[in-house]
C-alpha cells in the first residue's frame, strides 16, 4: 500500500533559524502538499548544552511569518505526539537497549579523559584516532569486559554511553534522491554514541526512533547531514525497519554571495543582509541579529527567493505564490550543487511583489509610518501616491521616506539645491509662478500642465529654469515625480502655501 507521505522538519533548538533552515522547511513543506502529505514539526532538543531559551518559539513563529502551517507538531498536537523530544525521554532508553541485545550496539565505559589521551597518542603518530572495529577491541566496553564486570558497572552506576557497534569493511552503497548513489566506507565510520547514562539518547538514535514511530516517508534535509546517513541507514536495519525506512533527500549548501564556502551568520552582517527570517537577540551574548521581516521584506518574497536557492521550475518563471510552488515542486528539480545566495537578487523579488501589491493595500502598509509621526491617513491619497511611485522602490519604509513630502511640507531646503537653482531672479519667478499657481482652480495634472507650459512658453522661459526652482520650494529637494503630479496630490492650497513659505525662505 503506497503509505501517507510524511515529512518533518526537525529543528533544534539552538539559536535563530538560518535561512538555510527556513529552505529545508519549505522544501517539507512544498513536498508534503504537492504530495497531499504532513509537514511536521519536531524540536530536537536531546543536547541539553545547546539549548538557547526562546529559540524554540522563535522557530515556530519564522514558520507562521512564512507562511508555513505546521500539520502536526510542536505547538499543533498531533496522534504521535509528544512532538519535543526532551518530552519523549523515556521512549528511547528501550531502543538503544534492543540493540545492545540484538547485538548492534554496545556498552562503553571509556572516560573522556581516556579517550583524549587515546586521540593525542595518535595524533603525536600522524594518525587518527576512530573508536570503530580498529580499536573497540582494545577499549573499555562490554565487547571486551567480561558480563560480570559490565554488570557490576552498570549496577554501579558507572558513566557510560551505548555505542552503535559499526561494522567493518563494508561498502556501503546508500540512495539519495538528489544525488543517487552515494558510497561510503564503513571503516572510516565510528561507532557513534546513541544512548548516554544520563538518560538522553543522541541525536542520531532520537531522530531514526522517531522518524520511525511518526511514519516519516521522507527525510528532506541540509547537505550537512549526508555523512550521518550510512550510520541512520544501519540503524533502520538493526531495528529491522528496513521496509518502511524513509528515502532520504539531502538539499544542496546556501553558499556566500562572494568567494566559496557555505553561508554564514557573520557573513549577513558583514555584507549588510540578514540571515534570519526575524530578529534575534541572543540571550547569551546580547548580540542583536538582523531579521527580514523587520527590514521590510515580504514574507511571500523572501519564500520565492529561498525556493529558487538549490531549486528551478525548468522555466524562466521567477514570481511564484506559494501555492504555485507547491503545485510545481518536486525533488527531480532540485540541485546537488550548493546555491550562491543573492542579496540583491532578494531585493529584486521584495520589489517586485510590492510592485504587484494592489495599491490600497500598500497604502495599509504606508499607514503605520505616518501614524507614527502623527500625521492624517488620507486612504486614497495614499494609494494614488503608491501608484505613482511604487515602480521606484523595493521596500515600503523607502517608499515612505522618500514620499515624506506628500505628507508635510519641507522644513528645510537642501543646500546644494538651492545653490544650483535658486539664482538672481528666482524669487521674482517663482513669485510670478505663484500668482499662475493661484489662478487656477482645477489642479489635475492635465489643466496645471496646460496653463503652467502656456505660462512658460508665453514668457519665453526655459522650462528647467521654472520646474526646477519650483520643485525645491515644494519638496525641498531636486528629487521626486513630475511635478504636476505632485500638486494635484498636495492640492491647491498646500501648492499655495508651500510656494509662499519658500519664497520667504530663500535668499535669491
Ligand atoms: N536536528 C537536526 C537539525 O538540527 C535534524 C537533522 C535531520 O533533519 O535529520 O538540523
Amino acid at each position: 500500500m503506497e503509505r501517507k507521505v510524511r515529512v518533518r522538519f526537525a529543528p533544534s533548538p539552538t539559536g535563530a533559524l538560518h535561512l538555510g533552515g527556513v529552505r529545508t522547511a519549505l522544501f517539507n513543506y512544498l513536498f508534503a502538499k504537492h504530495n497531499g502529505g504532513d509537514f511536521l514539526l519536531r524540536i530536537e532538543d536531546t543536547d541539553q548544552t545547546r539549548y538557547v531559551p526562546g529559540a524554540e518559539e522563535y522557530i515556530i513563529e519564522s514558520l507562521k511569518w512564512c507562511g508555513l502551517t505546521v500539520d502536526e507538531g510542536v505547538g499543533v498536537g498531533g496522534e504521535y505526539g509528544p512532538y519535543r523530544q526532551s518530552e519523549r525521554k523515556d521512549i528511547y532508553k528501550k531502543y538503544a537497549l534492543q540493540l545492545v541485545e540484538s547485538g548492534h550496539a554496545y556498552y562503553s565505559f571509556d572516560t573522556a579523559e581516556e579517550l583524549d589521551a587515546l586521540r593525542k597518542d595518535c595524533e603525536s603518530r600522524g594518525e587518527t584516532f576512530i573508536y570503530n572495529a580498529a580499536n573497540r577491541g582494545k577499549l573499555k566496553n562490554s565487547l571486551n569486559l567480561p558480563a560480570e564486570e559490565v554488570q557490576r558497572l552498570l549496577d554501579s552506576e558507572a558513566h557510560y554511553v551505548i555505542r552503535f557497534k559499526m561494522p567493518e569493511h563494508e561498502d556501503l552503497k546508500l540512495y539519495d534522491i538528489i544525488r543517487g548513489e552515494v558510497h561510503f566506507n564503513s571503516s572510516l565510520l565510528d561507532d557513534k554514541v546513541l544512548y548516554k547514562s544520563d538518560g538522553m539518547p543522541t541525536y542520531h538514535l532520537a531522530n531514526i526512533v522517531d522518524d520511525h514511530l511518526m511514519k516519516i516517508t521522507h527525510v528532506i534535509r541540509g547537505e550537512e547531514w549526508l555523512p550521518s546517513l550510512p550510520l541512520h541507514v544501519l540503524l533502520y536495519k538493526a531495528f529491522g525497519w528496513e521496509d518502511t525506512m524513509p528515502e532520504f533527500a539531502h538539499l544542496p549548501l546556501i553558499l556566500k554571495p562572494v568567494g566559496n564556502g557555505k553561508l554564514s551568520k557573520r557573513d549577513g552582517n558583514k555584507m549588510g543582509f540578514p540571515v534570519f527570517p526575524m530578529e534575534f537577540t541572543d540571550p547569551a551574548t546580547g548580540e542583536k541579529w538582523h531579521g527580514y521581516k523587520e527590514d521590510g521584506y515580504f514574507p511571500e518574497a523572501f519564500i520565492n527567493m529561498l525556493a529558487l536557492l538549490g531549486w528551478n521550475p525548468g522555466t524562466d518563471q521567477e514570481i511564484f505564490s506559494l501555492q504555485e510552488l507547491c503545485d510545481l515542486f518536486t525533488l527531480d528539480r532540485v540541485k546537488k550543487s550548493g546555491a550562491k545566495f543573492d542579496p540583491e537578487k532578494t531585493k529584486w523579488f521584495n520589489h517586485k511583489y510590492l510592485i504587484a501589491k494592489p495599491d490600497e493595500e500598500l497604502a495599509e502598509l504606508v499607514r503605520p509610518y505616518l501614524e507614527a509621526e502623527g500625521l492624517p491617513y488620507d486612504a486614497r491619497k495614499v494609494a494614488r501616491i503608491c501608484a505613482l511611485m511604487k515602480e521606484r522602490y523595493s521596500f515600503v519604509k523607502d517608499l515612505y521616506e522618500d514620499c515624506r513630502f506628500f505628507f508635510t511640507a519641507p522644513t528645510e531646503f537642501v543646500e546644494k539645491d538651492t545653490k544650483k537653482y535658486w539664482k538672481e531672479g528666482t524669487r521674482e519667478l517663482m513669485s510670478e509662478l505663484l500668482d499662475v499657481l493661484k489662478s487656477i482652480d482645477d489642479y489635475s495634472f492635465a489643466n496645471t500642465e496646460k496653463v503652467i507650459s502656456a505660462w512658460i512658453t508665453d514668457k519665453q522661459l526655459g522650462f528647467g529654469k521654472v520646474m526646477n526652482p519650483f520643485r525645491v520650494a515644494i519638496i525641498g529637494a531636486a528629487k521626486g515625480p513630475h511635478m504636476f503630479d505632485v500638486i494635484e496630490i498636495i492640492g491647491k492650497e498646500e501648492t499655495i502655501r508651500r510656494m509662499e513659505k519658500a519664497i520667504a525662505a530663500m535668499q535669491a
